[in-house]
């Protein structure tokens, strides 16, 4: 019996979020008295793997079929079922991402497992029930839910747990075959075609976002965005009436109708603060806001506030972080 954490890499790099999901599995792993071991997916290293140690992974199972490399839903659950069956895990930890809300309802139906998704704290266990808290309403609220049943699967919500750093710890690994046919790929992308970003940081894993609402007046002036965005080595993004208006693409909508966004850094300019653009923000670790309305709602989400005309402080904040290297 073991708990199973999904691993999600890129470029050869584990992802952030994924550290905090393994650090988090083997946390429920020395609750329950057992081991985490991992199942990698995406375009991964040895080496790097095997760092997942750091986060308390005994081991890391890595099937080194190439067309793992992007992602395929079919193959991707299947990889992870036959993992957790050859693993035994009683419970299944992976990261509340695209990829962990296209397979985490797969798997629930696979393997007959109860599923928590956005889930922010550690579970309270009592005896074979886990009590787990959800985010809720876009963030305003929790519940507390039962996960029943002889298999668990939880989705952790980013930047919700620390990832924990046990320099010099290392996990073994080893390699793994799901036996994957053809047909497991039958619903593979035939071609991946990235959108145009700012610094070649794309929004949904952006670690650093420079966004800007209706306060920025017009798209002539987005260089002002795009040059801190640079000068941070950031992606862009926008509030919901600036795409609407085509002023930026509706790709780099945040919100509760566009894509959600967990950076270490959100630095808001000339934006509100609705409710509905905050829902896509509010798990971001530091929130900055420029508005030169004190009253802005925006101020109370945010960490440290700057009241203040963005044409003003903007070309200021780029060039002091140019300075500072
Ligand atoms: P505004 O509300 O017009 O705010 C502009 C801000 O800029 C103001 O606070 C102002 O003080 C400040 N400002 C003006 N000039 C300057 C200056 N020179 N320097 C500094 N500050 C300045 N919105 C989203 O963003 N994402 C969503 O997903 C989303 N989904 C929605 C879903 C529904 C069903 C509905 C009804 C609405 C949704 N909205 C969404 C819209 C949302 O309610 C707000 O209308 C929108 O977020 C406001 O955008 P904004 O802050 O850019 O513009």
């Amino acid at each position: 019996m073991s708990v199973l954490v999904v691993v999600e890499c890129a470029d050869g790099e584990v992802k952030k979020s994924s550290l905090e999901v393994a650090s988090y599995g083997a946390e429920v792993a020395a609750m329950l008295g057992t081991t985490a071991t991992a199942i990698a997916v995406g375009e991964a290293t040895e080496a790097n793997l095997a760092t997942l140690g750091e986060q308390g992974i005994t081991k890391v199972l890595y099937d080194a079929e190439p067309r793992l490399k992007d992602f395929v839903n079919n193959a991707y659950t299947k990889l992870i079922a036959t993992a957790a069956e050859q693993e035994q895990a009683k419970v299944i930890v992976l990261a509340n991402s695209n990829i962990g809300a296209a397979v985490g309802s797969r798997l629930s139906v696979r393997l007959k497992a109860s599923l928590a998704t956005n889930v922010v704290e550690l579970p309270k266990v009592n005896g074979d029930q886990f009590v787990v808290r959800r985010g809720a309403f876009s963030g305003k609220a929790f519940s507390d839910v039962v996960l029943s049943g002889d298999r668990k699967i939880i989705a952790v919500k980013k930047n919700s747990t620390e990832a924990k750093h046990e320099a010099g710890k290392s996990a073994e690994v080893t390699s793994f075959s799901a036996q994957l046919a053809d047909a497991d790929f039958a619903d593979a992308p035939t071609q991946v075609v990235m959108q145009e970003q700012t610094g070649g940081v794309l929004l949904p894993e952006a670690e650093l976002v420079v966004s800007g609402g209706r306060g920025m007046k017009g798209p002539e002036n987005w260089s002002l965005i795009e040059d801190l965005a640079k000068a941070l080595g950031a992606a862009t993004a926008c509030s919901k009436p600036v795409s609407d208006v085509d002023w930026r693409p509706h790709h780099e909508h945040v919100g509760q109708t566009g894509i959600t966004v967990s950076p270490n850094l959100y630095i808001a300019c000339g934006i509100s603060g609705a409710i509905q653009h905050l829902a896509g923000v509010n798990s971001s670790k530091v929130i900055v806001v420029i508005n030169k309305d004190p009253e802005a709602p925006f101020f109370k989400a945010a960490d440290y506030g700057i009241v203040g005309d963005v044409f003003d402080v903007l070309p200021k904040l780029t060039a002091a972080v140019k300075e500072l290297g």
